[in-house]
């Protein structure tokens, strides 16, 4: 695998299509947003007006979407992109969908000679930038091996999965847990904070005793605590709240269709609703905090 077009150079995919052209690859980049492309071209990368025809010529096209909307659209909608690659070629899907249009387009591939896997990952944008994200893969161990030099070029760990979507169940698992240590432990430290404590010592009390989680380690919600992280540049960047809105809604539909109880996402998932009309869909999810701590 030499050629890629990568589709999608958001705040994730910019970062993962450079490091593909970091590795080697000759990678041809594409987004609605004119800057977005830009930007790629600034770092190393190449595009080209005729995308349709450009993956005709591409071994394998990487996509980083926003929704299942978008997917389906890109691969099967109207001039969808499956009918223009070659045989043998391949779909790598990292964006977070339902598992349902994951295994759709993995069965039109499947008609067109295509290969295909949905690679979903974790491990935000700092994960995407320095190239060390955790990839969730659903597909046949041949089509994983095929990506397999790819993947290595955006991250550190692979997991297989399963079958076609078993990727996308994976992340939205992990995504409703995600959710709730986030709304959980913005609660814990907005209780402290109400009582005296200081969130940096809290912080640090968690850290070590039986609460403690990744959201304390990595990605603590309150101003000042962690210079690093999201809270303290006003929320920007990030995991925007309006996609894990997204990522819950499809956490509480596959709850649904298997009829498993999921008491904890429901209530996840009104909070991030409520807090993204409230303050705005495009924060960082951990501007969750802001729900609790009003000014
Ligand atoms: P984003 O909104 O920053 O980027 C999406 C990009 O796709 C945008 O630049 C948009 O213009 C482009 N786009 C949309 N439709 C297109 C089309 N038809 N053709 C070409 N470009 C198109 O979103 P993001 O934060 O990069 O997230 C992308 C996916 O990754 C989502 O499914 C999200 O749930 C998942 N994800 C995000 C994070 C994170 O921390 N941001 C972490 C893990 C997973």
């Amino acid at each position: 695998m030499k050629k890629i077009a990568f589709i999608g150079l958001g705040n994730m995919g910019l970062p993962m299509a450079v490091n593909l052209v970091s590795a080697g690859f000759e990678v041809y980049g594409y987004d609605l947003v004119p800057d977005a492309v830009k930007h790629f071209v600034d770092k190393g990368g190449k595009t080209c007006d005729a995308m349709q025809a450009r993956v005709s010529q591409v071994d394998a096209v990487v996509s980083m979407l926003p929704t299942g909307k978008h997917v389906s659209e890109l691969y099967l909608g109207k001039d969808g992109l499956l009918s223009h690659l070659p045989d043998n070629g391949m779909v790598i899907d990292c964006s977070t969908i339902e598992a349902a249009i994951a295994r759709q387009v993995a069965t039109a591939a499947r008609g067109q000679g295509v290969a295909f896997i949905d690679a979903p990952v974790s491990g935000g944008i700092a994960g995407a930038k320095a190239g060390s994200l955790t990839f969730m893969v659903g597909g046949t161990e041949q089509h994983l091996e095929k990506a397999r030099r790819c993947l290595d070029a955006m991250g550190q760990a692979i997991f297989h999965a399963g079958a076609p979507g078993a990727g996308q169940l994976a992340k939205i698992c992990n995504n409703l847990l995600l959710a709730v240590l986030m709304t959980g432990t913005s609660e814990a430290l907005k209780l402290g904070m109400d009582n005296g404590l200081d969130p940096a010592v809290l912080s640090d009390i968690m850290k070590k005793s039986s609460g403690g989680n990744w959201v304390l380690e990595k990605y603590n919600p309150v101003p000042g605590v962690m210079p690093a992280a999201p809270a303290s540049h006003e929320y920007q960047g990030g995991f925007m709240t309006r996609l894990m809105a997204k990522d819950l809604s499809l956490a509480l539909g596959a709850g649904a269709a298997s009829k498993t109880p999921t008491p904890m996402g429901a209530l996840a998932n009104q909070l991030y609703r409520l807090h993204a009309t409230d303050a705005g869909d495009s924060l960082d999810f951990s501007s969750i905090f802001t729900f609790y701590h009003r000014d």
